[in-house]
């Protein structure tokens, strides 16, 4: 609270927002309009030197604790960055394009010292994707019961068989962590995580073309063998190790929608300025503004939501409800803004030319990625009449 009594984000936060506001604009959208519209990768040399100048400013893996690279930054801050980080083209699911690097599943720094150094150290240093391989054609909105991939123990070893599917980021790691089963019962207890390298003998990739440029890929494991070493916790601590993980990264997720809706918002309120129509502006006509209006009403409501959120998270609160509600809610706000941004700016607004078209179809995967709105709504709606144990979700 600030001496007004209103809610004021602290100063040390706003000079963060700024420093990635001011790096996006100064450094990252300049080398973005050089490549193709549906583009999500800068060329090598170009994303090294602009991650090198990130690094400098403190913006590197902002969800890695510092001890192992990273920048540690509390949720609240994440969502700041998330928010600027996203507002370029290809900001839907590669943030700041690479820049800020890309953090690994965090759930790997619940593993050994051992996991760590071999497999997340060095993902930092070297500014390298990671993958998480939860989903199978069984179903991704019921992880727990709907997972067949299974790991047997053969000595020091693990054998998996079975099928991942919707995998992002897969072809372009080197490791990545996959759940599979290791009881027989279709429980969350009878799921374990492991750290797989992608070129283990025995896994195959196949991309699958989807709505997006940045296709994720079906990953095929047969008799593929993973050393004991490379078990994360116990066998069976699958979801209970990695669930404030998943939880926790429901909110920066959120956070990342809402600065391409801004971004959108701020372009067509400046389009609807400039462009005339009737005898006037665009602007002039209350139709208009309406969207406008009501936009800037919804955008506003979902940043207290994710902030909310963030905020509780950091003061150690168990946030699976806020998270799932911050998630509902900006994801289909921000489809809305991009969906009446698109209105405002008619024909333009669906040419390659801008990048309304691109975050209008990415938006879309927003609502059913890290699990489905209908289930975070299943979450919410069970804690508020009671009922079962809240299901597990997880990451697109
Ligand atoms: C582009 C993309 C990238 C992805 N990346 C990854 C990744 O990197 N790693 C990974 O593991 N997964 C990833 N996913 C998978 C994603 O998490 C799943 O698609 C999602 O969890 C839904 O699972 P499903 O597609 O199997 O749909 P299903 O589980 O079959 O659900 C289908 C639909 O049923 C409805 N539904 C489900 N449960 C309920 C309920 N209780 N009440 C009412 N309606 C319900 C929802 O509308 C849902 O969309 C990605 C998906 C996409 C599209």
């Amino acid at each position: 609270m600030n001496e007004a009594g209103s809610w004021e984000m602290p100063t040390e936060l706003t000079m963060l927002q700024e420093t990635a506001r001011r790096f996006m604009e100064k450094v990252v959208l300049p080398e973005e309009a050089k490549v193709e519209h549906d583009a999500f990768t800068l060329p090598e040399d170009v994303l090294k030197r602009i991650q090198a100048e990130a690094r400098k400013i403190g913006l590197w893996y902002v969800q890695t604790p510092a001890a192992y690279g990273g920048a540690g930054l509390s949720l609240l801050a994440q969502c700041l960055v998330a928010e600027e980080a996203a507002k370029c083209r290809m900001g839907a699911y590669i943030p700041a394009c690479g820049a800020f690097g890309f953090d690994p599943p965090n759930v790997i720094f619940k593993g050994t010292r051992e996991q760590i150094e071999k497999y997340a150290v060095p993902t930092v240093e070297q500014g390298e994707k990671t993958f998480v391989a939860i989903s199978e054609p069984s179903g991704g909105s019921d992880p727990a019961r709907a997972i067949q991939t299974r790991a047997e123990r053969k000595g020091d070893r693990y054998v998996l068989n079975g099928t991942k599917v919707w995998i992002s980021g897969a072809s372009q790691s080197r490791w990545g962590i996959v759940f599979a089963r290791t009881g027989s019962d279709r429980q969350r207890g009878n799921i374990t995580s492991f750290i797989v390298e992608k070129d283990s003998p025995g896994l195959t990739l196949k991309r699958i073309p989807v709505i997006r440029s940045y296709s994720p890929y079906e990953l095929s494991f047969v008799d593929c063998e993973v050393p004991v070493e490379n078990r994360l916790g116990e066998e069976g601590q699958g979801f209970a190790l990695a669930e404030t993980w998943l939880v926790h990264g429901r909110v920066p997720y959120a956070a990342a929608t809402l600065g391409i809706a801004d971004a959108a918002l701020r372009m067509a309120i400046n389009w609807a300025r400039e462009r005339d129509l009737f005898k006037g502006k665009l602007a002039d006509k209350q139709a208009i503004q309406w969207m406008i209006a009501d936009s800037e009403i919804e955008l506003r409501a979902a940043r207290l939501l994710v902030f909310q959120a963030a905020w509780r998270a950091d003061l150690g609160y168990d946030i699976k409800v806020d998270a799932s509600i911050c998630k509902v809610y900006a994801t289909e706000t921000a489809g809305r803004i991009v969906d009446r941004c698109i209105q405002i700016f008619g024909g333009l607004g669906v040419a390659q030319e801008m990048p309304l078209e691109r975050w209008y179809r990415e938006m879309r995967i927003k609502r059913i990625g890290e699990g489905p709105s209908e289930v975070h709504r299943m979450v919410v709606a069970r804690d508020l009449l009671g009922g079962q144990k809240a299901p597990v979700l997880q990451e697109a």
